[in-house]
């Protein structure tokens, strides 16, 4: 048994209350890798922002959950190095699936656990995450759940409106699992093909995809039923057209990438939405910088050389929704 305490990390507690006070929202950003985690760290030490790395089931099986671990210790120090006193570094399990995937973080040293159940039938979803909320609460871990179902790119319009979150079930949900936020879904989606091309309409200026709108009435509904609790958007990547083009123009091929608009984030982060998760634009950015090293300089071989440009880029972006999107810098 590891406590995260030990490791100079801190859980979401304090963090999600400080930010609904002051109408701002945490970065949540994946990690999977030595590049992708000092561009988080230098962001966020830079800016002075609360930060969440998150870690999920596909960068364990890629990285290894102990290297993993010893790298967000690692951060820590790393933070403190670059000028950063009091580093507020979360280490959080993105959609763990599983009481015993939930439990083997907790033990392990992860500040924060999110449990996903929320494919699950109403009951049992609260069944399994009551049971890790039990568990992590006594090593004051927290956890995030989730209720309603994320719009995939394959969903109707439609249908889509029948995941999002219903508002009349989330007292009855955060009562009775004791979680301590909540994911919820009110539009946002996975990935870097958010909706279909039908599911959007174009501007007829530049020919882009403008996707539609988040359901902030739902959103609205929600805070209303559960006045200051913490709300998490998953999915909430909003695809920069700029890293698609540069992907596009060094020979890569990402046609009609579409994500979520930047000012319906910025909106929501002023909301009780304490927690956004961005790893899609992260990706397309580390993306981007390789392909454009590649293309103008094929004879080069030497890592550092094409991943220190796609660090650098990434770090950039970060920064970026640190100070423009979610109002995160400076709170820590
Ligand atoms: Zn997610």
């Amino acid at each position: 048994m590891v406590s995260y305490k030990e490791l100079g990390l801190v859980n979401t507690r304090e963090m999600f209350a400080k930010a609904i006070k002051g109408g701002y929202a945490i970065p949540a950003f994946n990690f999977n890798n030595m590049e992708q985690l000092q561009a988080i760290i230098k962001a966020a030490a830079e800016t002075k922002s609360p930060v969440i790395l998150q870690v999920s089931k596909g960068a364990r099986n890629y990285a290894n959950q102990t290297l993993l671990r010893y790298m967000a210790q690692g951060a820590v120090e790393y933070a403190k190095e670059l000028g950063w006193e009091k580093p507020q570094i979360v280490l959080h399990l993105d959609h763990g699936d599983s009481f015993e995937l939930c439990k083997s973080c907790v033990d392990f040293g992860f500040s924060s656990v999110m449990i996903d159940a929320s494919s699950l039938p109403y009951e049992e979803n609260i069944a399994l995450t009551k049971k890790v909320v039990d568990y992590a609460h006594q090593y004051d871990v927290t956890v995030e759940a989730e209720l309603g179902v994320l719009a995939g790119v394959e969903d109707e319009v439609s249908s889509a409106v029948s995941h999002y979150t219903k508002p009349e079930e989330v007292v009855d949900f955060a009562t009775r699992t004791g979680c301590d936020s909540l994911a919820i879904s009110i539009g946002t989606s996975h990935g870097a093909y958010k909706f279909t091309p039908e599911q959007c309409t174009r501007d007829p200026k530049t020919g882009r995809l403008v996707p539609p709108p988040l359901a902030f009435d739902v959103l609205d509904a929600i805070m209303e039923q559960l006045p200051g609790f913490p709300i998490v958007l998953h999915g909430s990547s909003s695809v920069p057209q700029e890293y698609v083009d540069m992907i596009n123009q060094y020979g890569g091929k990402l046609p009609d990438a579409v994500g979520i608009p930047e000012e319906q984030l910025r909106k929501a982060a002023k909301s009780a939405v304490c927690k956004i998760n961005i790893d899609s634009d992260s990706r397309l950015a580390f993306t981007a910088a390789v392909r454009k090293v590649f293309a103008e300089k094929p004879g080069e071989f030497d890592p550092r050389k094409y991943c220190g440009p796609a660090r650098d880029l990434r770090e950039e972006l970060n920064k970026h929704k640190i100070i423009n999107v979610l109002g995160s810098d400076g709170k820590a």
